[in-house]
């Protein structure tokens, strides 16, 4: 999901969350929406659809306020329907709260049974819609917002980067693990105001400066008075989902001073280092295989070249909820270059392989238009293992590296060879300390321990 907040009296705050969400849509395409406050009140618009079909002139000119929070949804908990588009609003003792959500937890069942014992309603069937009546039930035994919210964030376990909006100011938080990102901006004319953002992406779009990331366990609370920083969790520690890193996120946003795309290109550079083929053209998968594969061509000195189109106004296929509707989805979006690739040997470089659907698909349409050779060359390690904190790479027995070889998957998805990068690989090029990343998809070494119960949900 991506999620966005402002605090900024005197801007049009809605216009500017409706900008943040805009360059956030890549993070999330199922549903849409804003809250806002003026004063006491807030104000809320969600509906399903892109942040285009959701939001107009009219609707904006209708969310009032000094304060907005904004989300773009990618369901990973709760059916896709409109009752779990967020943000969703809670009301308290001290006035509403509007919660928008990124990532996953997992400890719900716990937590839902704890809150149905205050007797809260639960009305919808999301993760985030929890961590808000949580929140709720905190303040509304007599905590103030801060002690609150600090109180029901240690009864999450799990991944969240979240935007809180409420009437006194705008809250940015992420998880001891800080597995999804969050960063704060401010406002080019007006750097006393500050913004929230999933990426950097979403501050660049309304012109704010990167100020920096808010830390693993920590809370900002962003007032009148300013920007308060609060380090809530025990054990902090640096877990940055990788896939973030390798696909998830936008190319032009930053992460570790540099944007995405110079990571993705290294990530390329290594590959051909490590599995290096004899061809005639190297291609990638738009939109997120193409830095990756300029990078390999750049290391391998095999040329690159545009093989494939894609319509930009289809969404990505993975995201859409159903497998009849990714098959489809995926027919309508590329569309291959007969003229480039008739006769050559073709290098195709693609970010991951999750389900292999994608895959086999693309080596047929590449062998369809005449390539004599199709070689794919893969910029992450084998998906082993799935995600329980937040991104949908379904449950292992859907994992074609789950139960397969190497050798087996590039006979199933018909390619003349197959590599991956290796773990090694992925992270020497971060330029990081290589314990600061969540990779467990890739190993299922889990930093944050899933129960049993979730466990056994997704792993076979
Ligand atoms: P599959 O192997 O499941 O058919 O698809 C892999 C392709 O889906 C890759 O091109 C990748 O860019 C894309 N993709 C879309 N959403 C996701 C996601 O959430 N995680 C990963 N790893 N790949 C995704
Ligand atoms: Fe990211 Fe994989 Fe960790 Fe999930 S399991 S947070 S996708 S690295
Ligand atoms: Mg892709």
């Amino acid at each position: 999901c991506g999620v966005f907040g402002i605090y900024a009296p005197g801007e049009d705050v809605a216009k500017l969350t409706y900008f943040g969400l805009y360059a956030l849509q890549h993070r999330g395409q199922e549903s849409a929406g804003i809250a806002t406050f003026a004063r006491e009140k807030v104000y809320l618009h969600k509906e399903m659809g892109l942040v285009s079909q959701v939001f107009n002139e009219s609707i904006l000119q209708e969310l009032p306020g000094d304060i907005a929070v904004g989300h773009t949804r990618y369901s990973t908990t709760g059916s896709s329907r409109v009752v779990n588009a967020q943000p969703a609003v809670v009301a308290t003792r001290l006035g509403s709260l509007a919660l928008a959500h990124n990532g996953n937890l997992v400890n719900t069942v716990q937590l839902r049974e704890e809150l149905q014992k205050a007797h809260c309603n639960l009305v919808t069937t999301t993760d985030s819609e929890l961590v808000a009546l949580a929140i709720a039930d905190e303040v509304d035994s007599g905590k103030a917002w801060l002690e609150g919210a600090i109180a029901a964030f240690q009864r999450c376990q799990g991944a969240f980067s979240l935007v809180i909006g409420t009437p006194a100011g705008v809250m940015g938080v992420r998880d001891p693990n800080g597995i999804r990102p969050l960063v704060i901006g401010t406002l080019a004319d007006n750097p006393q105001r500050y913004v929230l953002a999933s990426e950097t992406c979403g501050l660049d779009i309304i012109g704010a400066d990167y100020l920096r990331d808010v830390e693993p366990g920590e809370l900002v609370w962003i007032t009148e008075a300013g920007l308060a920083s609060f380090h809530w969790a025990q054990q902090p520690q640096r877990k940055l989902c990788i896939f973030e890193m390798i696909y998830f996120a936008r190319p032009d946003s930053v992460m570790h001073s540099e944007s995405l795309y110079t990571y993705r290109l290294r990530l390329g550079r290594q590959l051909a280092q490590e599995s290096p083929v004899e061809a005639d053209i190297v291609i990638g998968v738009p939109d997120s295989g193409i830095p990756a594969a300029i990078g390999f061509a750049q290391a391998s000195g095999i040329p690159y070249a545009e093989g494939l189109i894609k319509n930009r106004y289809v969404g990505r296929t993975f995201i859409q909820p159903t497998q009849t509707m990714r098959e489809s989805g995926l027919r309508m979006k590329l569309n291959p270059l007969k003229d480039v690739l008739a006769g050559k040997k073709i290098v195709i470089v693609d970010d991951s392989i999750v389900r292999g659907t994608t895959s086999r698909k693309l080596v047929r349409t590449l062998r369809d238009a005449g390539a004599t050779e199709v070689h794919m060359r893969v910029s992450s390690p084998p998906v082993t293992h799935p995600c329980f904190y937040g991104i949908d790479t379904d449950s292992q027995d859907q994992l074609i590296a789950a139960t397969k070889s190497v050798a087996e998957i590039a006979a199933q998805i018909e390619v003349d060879s197959l590599a991956y990068l290796s773990q090694e690989g992925m992270l020497k090029v971060t330029q990081e300390d290589t314990n600061t990343f969540c990779t467990a998809c890739f190993n299922g070494d889990y930093p944050i321990p899933v129960p049993e119960l979730v466990k056994r949900s997704k792993l076979m």
